[in-house]
């Protein structure tokens, strides 16, 4: 089996009906991304910057560090885009410095990824020329975890613009980035217009976007039974998001879990999914399901799914 998947790594990810379908791969560290490349990855969606904030007892890496970080991942995916996704530190992520001076009853909706960053413009701005900086060695997208609010949008906005400045100031290359927003909270996903207004794509974060939808702590054993991808709930977010930015002429992508569960790929590509980013590992099964999907009968059979009330059922029945 491994053998026969391997033959598909220079196999492009298209369906039995001509849809071109992208798969991205998840990193967590700039070393990952040569292994990424190898894994037949059309580019990075998603690279968890807060890996390199982590464990560091307070120290946090600064924007010449991190620029080398960032350069780093880009080279080594020769060429092809690179996702770098702001810090998401909280939560499931803690950094210790953080976990250190204070215990939040419920960290998963306190002070994490976006919130953390705007709540410290200096150290967000460090993060943005660094991100900025490396756009120049190649293609770079930047992303924006967890935001809720247009406030927030906005006052991102403008820090970007801020950091260019500061770059211009100092003389500094800088390149240009695609700047993306992440769909992980219920409200981000209800309010998708007002951010396709700000954004040119959007990647739909489903680990976050279930564990608030259904108020399940995605990290507690206790209600894991509960945490259900294909809540009827849940589909319906999804499938909205992708339809609005498909309508809008958008990017979208999925980088939860969900886009590398093979389970799940005929599904997405129903719900009209071109983009998905996962661990590089799962890149191949997924295109082996790609390879055998005929998206457009999947179209419709995914509107059933979406409005039966077991969804399951009609994943097993494999439309
Ligand atoms: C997600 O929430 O689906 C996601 C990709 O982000 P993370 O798992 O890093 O929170
Ligand atoms: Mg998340």
């Amino acid at each position: 089996e491994r053998e026969r998947l391997a033959r598909l790594r220079h196999t492009p990810a298209i369906t039995l009906d001509g849809e071109r379908i992208e798969l991205l791969a998840n990193i967590e560290m700039p070393d990952d991304a040569p292994g990424a490349f190898k894994a037949g990855a059309a580019g990075v969606g998603l690279f968890r910057s807060e890996f390199l904030f982590m464990g560091r007892q307070g120290h946090l890496p600064d924007e010449e560090e991190q620029y080398q970080a960032y350069r780093r991942a880009v080279l080594g995916m020769e060429g092809l885009p690179v996702t770098i996704r702001t810090v998401d530190v909280g939560a499931d992520k803690p950094l210790d410095r953080a976990t250190k001076d204070e215990a939040h009853l419920n960290p998963a909706l306190g002070l994490r990824a976006i919130r953390w960053s705007l709540a410290d413009p200096a150290m967000f701005r460090t993060q943005l020329r660094a991100i900025l900086r490396a756009a120049v060695h190649g293609p770079v997208n930047l992303l924006i975890p967890m935001l809720a609010h247009g406030s927030e949008i906005r006052q991102t906005l403008s820090l970007i613009d801020f950091a260019r400045a500061e770059l211009d100031n100092r003389g500094v290359a800088h390149g240009a980035v695609q700047l993306g927003a992440m769909i992980e909270v219920p409200a981000a996903a209800l309010t998708v217009r007002m951010f396709l207004r700000y954004f040119d794509f959007l990647s739909i974060g489903t680990n976050d976007l279930i564990q608030y939808t259904l108020a399940i702590d995605r990290a507690d054993e206790s209600v894991a039974h509960l945490y259900d991808p294909l809540h009827p709930a849940v589909l319906r977010l999804l499938a909205d998001t992708i339809a609005e930015c498909r309508a809008q002429g958008k990017g979208v992508s999925v980088c939860g879990e969900m886009a590398g569960d093979v389970q799940f790929t005929r599904l997405l590509l129903g719900l009209g999914l071109r983009s998905f980013s996962m661990h590089p590992a799962q890149i191949l099964a997924v295109k082996q399901e790609v390879l055998r999907a005929d998206a457009g009968k999947l179209a419709a059979w995914a509107q059933q799914v979406l409005t039966t009330e077991d969804p399951a059922a009609l994943l097993l029945a494999k439309g």
